[in-house]
């Protein structure tokens, strides 16, 4: 677990080049998950993002302008449910997908549509708010790994994924 004040949220510099961002400036961010360390956030100034950007298997993609006051900056809900996508798709991660789901739900950012089979597992549907689509989550058991890795990845996402 990093200490509240050694990574800032968002990061207030371009990874790449390290200039600081200012207020108003396109940034790109990814989260990767990296394997016994957790989640790693990276954000980028546009001009290093297309130059090549960050080539890492990534959890979440999301773009959006650098606002000093976290507060101020939200995830987009396309880019959260993205992300939900991801999690689900991916074996290392889909015991916190459904983490992810209700938590989403909870924030009012989801909305749970049902529970069927397909294929001998089970799977949640959920439809997001504001958007069409239907979101397809595995259920499955989270175990006490997974629920401390969606804790940290809450953390890294920072005060941006609140929808
Ligand atoms: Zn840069």
């Amino acid at each position: 677990m990093r200490s509240p004040d050694s990574v800032p949220t968002p990061p207030r510099k371009c990874t790449a080049c390290g200039v600081l961002f200012s207020e108003g400036q396109v940034i790109h961010s990814i989260l990767v998950g990296i394997s016994g360390e957790g989640w790693k956030r990276s954000s980028y100034c546009a001009a290093c993002w297309d130059n090549g950007g960050d080539s890492r298997e990534r959890v979440s993609y999301w773009h959006g302008v650098y606002r000093g006051r976290p507060e101020r900056s939200k995830m987009p809900p396309e880019m959260a449910a993205e992300l939900l996508r991801r999690l689900s798709a991916s074996e290392k991660w889909v015991g916190i997908a459904s983490l992810m789901a209700w938590h989403m739900v909870r924030q009012k950012g989801l909305r749970f549509v049902e529970r069927a089979a397909t294929e001998g597992h089970q799977i949640l549907r959920f439809s997001p708010v504001g958007f069409d689509g239907i979101i397809e989550v595995p259920e499955c058991r989270s175990t006490t790994d997974d629920l401390r890795l969606f804790r940290e990845l809450i953390n890294e996402l920072g005060d941006e994924f609140s929808l």
